[in-house]
C-alpha cells in the first residue's frame, strides 16, 4: 500500500552551531567573582564537521608530543552532542578542549569576515600555495607558552602546572592555554593578520612586532567584550564606576592576566597616558601596550557617554542613581551597550587593515587607516568615534609623520592619487575587468587561485609596454620601474626591467549602516632591494610598495597608500634598527639569506621572553 503521508518539506541547515565553552580561563585565580558566569555559548557559522573537529577553515589535531599520544578527536556531529549545544566544558576532557579552540577560532574568523566583507585566507605555503586550514594543536607542548607558527600554519598551545609564585593562576592547577578565550583569539588573530599582510612579521621598525602583538590583543579583548553575559555581572557589581570607564579598564586588566606573557595587554590600560613613553619603549609588548591603551581608552569614552544617556533615561533625567543594587533591566541594558560598542570597535580595528601600507606599518599609519576606513564606512560619525580615537592617540604621543594637524581631515589618507588621466582610467578599467568574478566566487581555493591569476595578468599588462605610463604609475605607487633611474640593487627581469610583485588582489564588499554598499578592490604592489650591510656582514631586504583601493562603483582609484622603495631616510633607519636593536635570533630568521636557523618560531620567542631574551617578569 502506498504511504498517505505528505512529502517531507525541505529543511534548511541552521545558520549557527552553538557550542559551549569557558568565558574565563578556568584556572585563573581572579578577583572577579566569576562563579556562575564562567560558561559562554559560542554561535559559530554552521558547517559540516569531520571528527577533530575539521571544517573548512580549521583542523584540530590533538597530538601531545610530551606523552606521545593522540587524543580521541571530538565528534561534534553526534546527535547527542548536537542536541545539547556541544560537549559540556570540562578541564579534564581533551574533546572539550578541542571544541573550545574550534569555537573561539571560528568566532574570530567570523568577526574578520564580517568586518572585511570577504572570505578569510591563511598565508600561502612556500611550496604548496593555498592553505585551506589552519591547524590547531590544543596540547602541543608542556610550558607556559602558545604561539602561531607562520611556517607550519599552525597554532600550538601549551599546558603547565601553576607554581606557588605564579600569582595569576591557582597554585597547583594545570593551566591549559587552549581553554583561554583570549589566548586562542590572540593566536588566531596573528594567523589572520599574517594571511592579510605577510610582511608585517618582518621586524623592520620598532612598531612592526609591537603592532602584531597589540592588534592580536585588541581583537581578543574586544571580542571578549562582545559577550554581554561576561560584562553583566561586573556592571551590576560596580555601579558607581560606570561613567568613568574604570570598570572596563579593570575588567580588561583581568582579561589581560589570562593572556599572561602572550600579549601586549599590560597595566598601561589604567595608567595616566605619557606622551614621552613611546619614544623610550622599544620592547614589542611594552610598546604594543601603548597602542592597546589608546584604542581601549577611546572605547571607554564612547561607552561612557552612551551609558550616561541610558542612566539619564533610567533616572528621569537626573542621572543620579538611587542607592542600592542597580535595577536588573538597567544592568542588562548597560551590558548590552558595552557589548555593542565593543563590536563596533572590533570591526573598526579589523577593517582598518585594508587601509594599511603593505610594508613598514607604523602606529601612526594605523591611526590614519582607522580614520580613513571609518570615514568610508560611516561618513558622519554621529557618536564621535573618530575624535575619541584621535584624542587617545595624541595623549600617548602617537603621531603620523608628515601630518601637521591631528584633525580627521588631515589624518585621513589623501583621496584619488594624481595619476595622469589616461593612466588612471587605464588602470581602473584593467582592475574592473579582472575583479568581476570576485562578486560571485565563494570557494576559498578558487578565490586564492583566481586572485593570483588576476595579479599575474595585471603584472604582464603593466610590463608589456615599458613606457612613460608604466614609469609614472610606478612613481605614484612608490615603486622604481624605470630602468634608467631605479636603484641598482633591485633585480632586473629578462627584459632589463626592475622587478616588482603584484602582491595581493582582494575584494572588500561591505554594507554601510545606512544600507548602501561599498564595493572595493584592494591591490598591493611591492618591490624589494637587496642591500649589503656596510661592514660586509651580510645582506638584508628592504621593501617598498603601495596599497591601492579602487571603488568599483564610481570607477575611481580612491587611495594609494605608499611606502616608496627609494626612501633613503626610511632605509637608513631600518638598517640602524636592525643593527642596534634587533635580537640576533630575529635578525637571523628574517635577514640571513644564507639560510637562517630552521625551526625558529618568532611568536614563540616573543611570547616566551622579552626583547633581550629574559623571561617575562
Ligand atoms: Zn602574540
Amino acid at each position: 500500500m502506498k504511504s498517505t503521508l505528505p512529502p517531507k518539506p525541505p529543511i534548511s541547515p541552521p545558520p549557527f552551531r552553538s557550542l559551549r565553552g569557558y568565558a574565563f580561563d578556568p584556572s585563573l585565580s581572579t578577583t572577579l567573582d566569576t562563579a556562575g558566569i564562567n560558561q559562554a555559548v559560542f554561535a559559530v557559522p554552521w558547517e559540516p564537521l569531520e571528527r577533530g573537529p575539521v571544517g573548512e577553515y580549521l583542523e584540530v589535531m590533538d597530538y601531545d608530543p610530551a606523552s606521545g599520544r593522540f587524543y580521541e578527536p571530538a565528534d561534534l556531529e553526534h546527535p547527542h552532542v548536537l542536541a545539547q549545544q556541544g560537549l559540556p566544558p570540562s578541564e579534564t576532557s581533551p574533546q572539550s578542549h578541542q571544541q573550545m579552540v574550534y569555537a573561539v577560532a571560528m568566532t574570530t574568523i567570523q568577526n574578520f569576515e564580517k568586518a572585511l566583507g570577504r572570505k578569510a585566507l591563511w598565508g600561502p605555503d612556500k611550496n604548496y600555495g593555498f592553505v585551506p586550514r589552519l591547524r590547531l594543536y590544543p596540547h602541543a607542548l608542556r610550558g607556559a607558552n602558545a604561539f602561531y607558527s607562520p611556517d607550519l600554519k599552525a597554532v600550538l598551545f601549551g599546558y603547565f602546572k601553576a607554581s606557588e609564585e605564579d600569582g595569576v593562576h591557582a597554585p597547583g592547577s594545570t593551566v591549559f592555554t587552549c581553554l583561554s578565550h583570549d589566548i586562542i583569539a590572540h593566536e588566531v588573530t596573528h594567523a589572520l593578520l599574517d594571511g592579510m599582510h605577510r610582511r608585517y612579521i618582518e621586524p623592520t621598525h620598532p612598531d612592526s612586532l609591537a603592532f602584531h602583538e597589540a592588534f592580536a590583543d585588541l581583537v581578543a579583548l574586544f571580542q571578549h567584550f562582545t559577550f554581554p553575559e561576561v560584562l553583566r555581572h561586573q556592571v551590576a557589581a560596580t555601579r558607581g564606576d560606570l561613567q568613568r570607564g574604570n570598570l572596563l579598564a579593570e575588567l580588561a586588566q583581568e582579561f589581560g592576566k589570562a593572556l599572561g606573557n602572550h600579549g601586549a595587554l599590560r597595566s598601561a590600560l589604567g595608567d595616566k597616558p605619557d606622551p614621552a613613553a613611546l619614544a623610550q619603549t622599544l620592547e614589542p609588548h611594552a610598546r604594543g601596550s601603548i597602542l592597546v591603551a589608546a584604542v581601549f581608552e577611546a572605547f571607554t569614552i564612547i561607552y561612557g557617554s552612551r551609558a550616561t544617556d541610558l542612566i539619564r533615561l533610567a533616572t528621569a533625567g537626573s542621572g543620579v542613581l538611587p542607592a542600592g543594587a542597580l535595577p536588573e533591566l538597567l544592568a542588562d541594558e548597560l551590558a548590552k551597550e558595552a557589548a555593542k560598542t565593543a563590536k563596533h570597535f572590533l570591526q573598526m580595528c579589523i577593517r582598518a587593515l585594508d587601509y594599511c601600507p603593505p610594508v613598514g606599518l607604523t602606529f601612526g599609519d594605523y591611526l590614519r587607516a582607522l580614520v580613513t576606513a571609518d570615514r568610508d564606512m560611516v561618513p558622519d560619525d554621529p557618536h564621535g568615534y573618530r575624535i575619541a580615537l584621535i584624542d587617545a592617540f595624541r595623549r600617548r604621543g602617537i603621531f603620523a609623520p608628515g601630518v601637521p594637524h591631528l584633525s580627521e581631515e588631515s589624518l585621513a589618507w589623501p583621496g584619488s592619487p594624481s595619476l595622469e588621466d589616461d593612466t588612471a582610467k587605464w588602470l581602473v578599467a584593467q582592475l574592473r575587468q579582472k575583479s568581476d568574478w570576485m562578486r560571485y566566487e565563494g570557494d576559498r581555493g578558487r578565490i586564492f587561485e583566481m586572485s593570483n591569476q588576476a595579479g599575474a595578468a595585471l603584472h604582464a599588462q603593466l610590463t608589456a609596454k615599458p613606457e612613460k605610463r608604466l614609469f609614472q604609475f610606478g612613481r605614484v605607487c612608490g615603486l622604481a620601474l624605470d630602468p634608467a633611474t631605479a636603484p641598482k640593487d633591485i633585480k632586473r627581469d629578462k627584459n632589463g626591467l626592475p622587478m616588482f610583485e603584484v602582491h595581493q588582489f582582494r575584494k572588500a564588499f561591505r554594507a554601510r549602516p545606512d544600507g548602501t554598499l561599498l564595493n572595493h578592490v584592494i591591490l598591493t604592489l611591492t618591490q624589494r632591494r637587496r642591500i649589503q650591510f656596510p661592514d660586509g656582514s651580510g645582506v638584508y631586504d628592504f621593501r617598498g610598495g603601495a596599497t591601492l583601493i579602487l571603488d568599483l562603483d564610481t570607477m575611481e582609484l580612491r587611495y594609494c597608500i605608499r611606502r616608496p622603495i627609494d626612501d633613503e631616510a626610511r632605509r637608513a633607519a631600518y638598517e640602524a634598527y636592525m643593527r642596534e636593536e634587533l635580537p640576533s635570533s630575529l635578525r637571523k630568521k628574517f635577514f640571513n639569506r644564507e639560510g637562517g636557523p630552521t625551526g625558529f618560531e618568532p611568536f614563540a620567542f616573543l611570547h616566551g621572553q622579552d626583547w633581550k631574551g629574559n623571561p617575562h617578569a
